[in-house]
Parts: C-alpha cells; structure tokens; sequence
C-alpha cells in the first residue's frame, strides 16, 4: 500500500510543480471520477505526481513529463519529443522594444507542444536542428497557448539535440498523430485520425460472404457462392458494422469491416456468428455493443458520402482502443513497486 497520507502528496505536488492546493484537489477529483471511482485519493494523487514529475519516494532527479499532461503554469520542466515542424523565426516589435521568436513542434507520442525561444534564445535553433530531431529541454516552463500549453525556454533553460536513451516513435507515425482531427471539423474527402467514443451503431445484419482467395464479396445464386475473379468457391465468412463515434466536438458514422469490426466489438466474427444463430444476427451485434459502449478509439480512414444514405462517414481502416483505466492501472502498480524497493 502507498506510504504517503494525501496530504503530503499533495504538498510534494504543489512544492515541485509551483499548482495551487486548489487546482491539484480538483485534478485528482475529476482523476477519481475518470477512473470511474476505481481509485481512491491517494491512488489518484500518485496518479497526478507521476503524469506531473513529481518524485515522491524518491529523491532522485526529476522525470520528464510526458507532453500530454503540460499544464500552464509548470515551472522547471523536462521534457522530449521529436520535431515534427521548425517555423522560421520571425520578429516583433512592442512600442519601443523588439526582438525575434523562434519556435518548434515536438511530439513524444502522448501528445504535441510547441516549444518557443525568445530573443537570443533563438540562437540556440541556428544548430542545424532539423525535422525528424529528438530534443530534449529541461529548466523550461509551460505557458497558454492558442493551441494548448507550450514550452518557454528561460535563461537557464537547457537543450539538447538527439540524446543518449530517449525512445521516440518515428516521425511518420508522430505526424499522423498530429494530425489528429476534430470531428466538428471533418468534410468530404478527407483522411481523418480521431479520438472518439463509441456511442451507437446502426442496426442491420453485418455478415456476408467472401471469396477466401481474393477477400472480395462473393455471391450467392441457388445457394451457390460466386466469386467474379474466381468462380465457384467455398466462402469465409466476414463482416461489417456501422457505429457512431463522438469526441466531444460532434459525431460521425464510422464503417468497419472484418478484423477491424472484431477489434470496436472485441469478439471474433465466427464466435459473434455462431451467437446470432441462437437469436439473431441483430441482437448478438447489439449484445456484444453494449459491452463496448462507450469506450474509446482512436481511428484513421478516408471520410466520403454515402450515396444510399446521404450521410458523412469514415471508412475506417485502422483502429485501436484506448483505455486510461489499464493506463492508471499499469502507472498505480509501477508506484507501488517502487514504494518496496527503493
Ligand atoms: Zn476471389
């Protein structure tokens, strides 16, 4: 069990991240309540020092803090991540002042942050850094910006370029993840990766046949299967479901087939089959969606019209799920090790 009583995690916290007791209890309130109340406090306290930094058993040097948990206001961070974009500095002027800002796009795979150098700090951008870089800054500290929090290098800020031991997924991958797109925003014709929940799915019998040679639909004439390519053959069986995902901004129809249908519903296609024969087909979907509904994905595919139905949808072509719960899970147990370890 955790050494630490609430109250003492919550002053390291505050003590090394420069948060008020106020923000801190709220963020381990709405960790509490994410987590669905699995955890308690002090399991959600922990949860917030460590997507934080902060060290609590011990006193070695400090972690760095994984992009997506930058919070404005954040003093002394370390952080690293790939360069997925160099702007070109540009100049400002305020009344009687001026100076130069530069700045980059980093990603670390959690998430992305613009780091932006003042002045003659832009200097240190001179070092043929380059896209595809791994940069690690640290003594740096996180301000508001347009599109979320950003890193601000200070004087005693340090860089460094393409470090010993840092794990970075490769910049196509980093890319993609950037471009993580907003349901409200999607059109016609776009390739799409969004983060949603699945929220419903349209009713309709998902099976039908294929051709095991080419995996295209084969079809049946005197309960025969045809394929075009290869003529009579003896079908496998697939399918596809059509469901609602939501992030918050709007929602939209997703398609899905095969192994992808099996991955939303978490079933195989034959084992799904096999209990629509005992009802059918519909409700075995519908039973098997309501142990999903709810649950987070991330998705990528091409967005179109559908020209029977006149709605917007995404023809998804990758999924996979997310789950912050085996995520705090995962992070509690790494906690508690280190507690009898040291
Ligand atoms: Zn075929």
């Amino acid at each position: 069990m955790f050494q630490l009583a609430l109250e003492e995690i919550i002053s390291k916290i505050k003590e090394t991240s420069g948060l008020s007791e106020e923000r801190i209890n709220s963020m381990i309130d709405e960790k509490v309540s994410e987590l669905n109340d699995m955890v308690s406090k002090e399991g959600a306290a922990h949860i917030i020092a460590n997507q934080l930094g902060v060290q609590l058993l011990k006193t070695a040097e400090r972690k760095e803090l994984q992009l997506k948990n930058l919070l404005p206001g954040l003093r002394n961070v370390t952080v690293f991540g790939r360069i997925i974009r160099v702007f070109d500095p540009v100049e400002w002027t305020k009344e009687d002042r001026s100076g130069k800002v530069g700045s980059i796009l980093i990603s670390d795979g959690t998430g992305t942050s613009r780091v932006v150098f003042w002045d003659k700090r832009v200097e240190m951008l001179n070092k043929d850094i380059k896209e595809g870089d791994i940069i690690r800054v640290s003594s740096a500290y996180v301000k508001k910006g347009n599109y979320g929090p950003e890193i601000h290098m200070r004087d005693k800020s340090n860089l460094e370029i393409n470090p010993e031991g840092v794990d970075v997924p490769p910049l196509s991958s980093l890319k993609d993840f950037s471009e993580r797109t907003n349901i409200s925003d999607i059109q016609e014709g776009m390739q799409v990766s969004i983060r949603g929940a699945v929220v419903d799915f349209i009713p309709r019998n998902p099976f039908f046949e294929i051709c095991p040679e080419c995996n295209k639909r084969a079809n049946e004439q005197d309960g025969k299967f045809f394929c075009e390519e290869h003529g009579e053959v003896k079908p496998d069986l697939s399918m596809v479901i059509n469901v609602i995902f939501d992030d918050g901004t709007g929602n939209i129809r997703g398609v899905l087939f095969g192994k992808r249908a099996e991955t939303l519903l978490d079933i195989e296609i034959k084992k799904l089959h096999s209990l629509g024969e005992k009802t059918d087909n519909i409700q075995a979907v519908k039973e098997q969606f309501s142990k999903v509904l709810g649950k987070e994905f991330v998705v990528s595919g091409r967005t179109r019209t559908n020209t029977f139905t006149n709605y917007l949808e995404v023809l998804i072509n990758d999924i996979s799920p997310v789950s912050p719960v085996k995520e705090a899970k995962k992070i509690i147990k790494e906690i508690e090790e280190e507690t009898f370890n040291p």
